[in-house]
């Protein structure tokens, strides 16, 4: 007799082509079905339990099968499931963008649903593009940062740039440009970066829509980071050269970098900012992008003058998706959620001093619920990220190393018991696979 969890295995096989996996690899590694969730932890189908380290890809803020969020969702599936957004609205959407236009930065005043991260972005692209023709000019490139990632659809690819997702397509993308990320945490960095960012400006703004970035944290890429002040920077210089600034917040909003949005640690307003992730505190596909008053106006006229923005999605400000939403947000109204990740960061930074001391750590890096161990002298090929899984997950821990980038981005109620347990099996993965010379 196969175990439950193997014949559900086999069964996905047979007809799953699972994302962002070789699957040959699953000949080997196991997948692993599961059945519930609850709180930080997953439960598979023969009783193991994993505390989910990662959020689910980012997406987990209060736990799975979080009560408050579940009843809201409830509530709403009873009411009215789904609706369409053009022509008609409802109440979770409308309650929703009030809420967002009141918490983000004081310039973003409009907010356009869509449902997943990767169409937020192209939406945002294509209204930045949209936005300077209708003022007279034609601008098709975008301006991202090395490293950085911003979703796999192919306007989103374009203006990331990491190589294994990008390279096989690139004959297919738009026009995009890249200018050097801040190496590092430093000032010095991000003086080097700006004077990088000004230059290109100065030579071809005049064909450029908007400069996208992924503010404070490079996640896909290696959870990387920078200062604020290149936030800084990068918003006057945008403003001078007369190219949007997109702030893609997908990953870092709602708390993840310390403050609600990263925006605030430089105290700055984007032009848009797009929105996905934690926003339904990670239940459903919802994402937005919300921009100015001077934008959207741009797009305001007679219908026969053609400059409205006519991009839709079928599931656009789904009802369920919108409760979810609001029940997360409501959360972060009644609980002191970001004083309490402050107090759990400087537990995790202070346990994390052992890693500096190991020979194959090169750096740890912390910012805000999202901290890295990058690790030194290993090839690409040794895969070493995948041989941390295998053994975090036989210690009931659920880590998805980028590469050599082991991380932490744990739901928010984690507790510091969970978090000994996560960051010891780190710890313990990572002494492991230390080669003995
Ligand atoms: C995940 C992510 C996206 C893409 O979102 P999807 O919902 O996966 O399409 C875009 N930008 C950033 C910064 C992300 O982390």
């Amino acid at each position: 007799m196969l175990s439950k969890n193997t014949q559900m295995m086999q069964r996905d096989l047979e007809v799953i082509w699972h994302p962002c996996t070789q699957m040959k690899d699953h000949e080997t590694l196991p997948l692993v079905p599961i059945k519930s969730g609850k709180g930080v932890y997953l439960y598979d189908f023969e009783g193991n339990k994993y505390i989910d380290a990662v959020s689910s890809w980012w997406v987990n803020l209060f736990g799975h099968a979080n009560e408050r969020i579940n009843n809201k969702i409830k509530e709403q599936l009873d009411t009215l499931e789904h609706v369409l957004l053009a022509g008609f609205t409802h109440e979770p959407a409308i309650e929703l963008a009030h809420q967002l236009v009141n918490m983000t930065p004081e310039e973003l005043r409009k907010v356009f649903y869509v449902d997943n991260g990767s169409s937020a972005v192209e939406a945002a692209l294509k209204m930045s593009y949209h936005y300077h023709l209708n003022m007279g000019s034609r601008k098709p490139i975008f301006l991202s940062l090395s490293n950085s990632y911003h979703g796999e659809t192919i306007g989103a690819l374009s203006v990331g740039d990491v190589a294994l997702y990008k390279e096989t397509y690139e004959p297919l993308l738009i026009g995009n440009m890249q200018v050097p990320v801040p190496k590092d945490q430093t000032v010095e960095a991000t003086q080097v970066a700006l004077v990088a960012l000004e230059k290109v400006l100065k030579e071809k703004s005049s064909e450029i829509s908007a400069f996208i970035i992924e503010p404070l944290i490079q996640g896909a890429g290696g959870m990387h980071m920078y200062h604020h002040d290149y936030l800084v920077g990068a918003r006057r210089l945008t403003k001078a050269y007369n190219v949007h600034l997109i702030a893609d917040e997908i990953m870092t909003g709602f708390g993840r970098t310390g403050k609600m949005f990263a925006c605030e640690h430089a105290n700055i307003s984007p032009d848009f900012m797009t929105l996905s992730k934690g926003l339904t505190g990670g239940y459903l596909a919802l994402s937005v992008v919300m921009t100015s008053d001077e934008i959207y106006q741009a797009f305001y006229c007679d219908y026969n003058e053609y400059k409205a923005f006519l991009h839709s999605h079928s599931y656009t400000g789904n009802p369920l998706a919108c409760a979810a939403a609001l029940a997360t947000l409501e959360i972060f109204k009644d609980e002191d959620v970001l004083m309490e990740n402050e107090k759990k960061r400087q537990y995790i930074e202070t346990k994390m001093e052992p890693f500096t001391a190991l020979l194959n750590v090169k750096e740890v890096r912390q910012q805000g619920m999202v901290t890295a161990i990058e690790l030194k002298g290993y090839e690409t090929s040794e895969r070493i990220g995948l041989r941390i899984y295998e053994y975090a997950l036989t210690q009931g821990v659920l880590l998805r190393p980028l590469g050599h980038i082991i991380y932490f981005m744990p739901p928010y109620i984690i507790s510091y018991e969970e978090i000994d347990k996560m960051i010891d099996v780190a710890f313990k993965g990572i002494q492991k696979i230390m080669k003995v010379d």
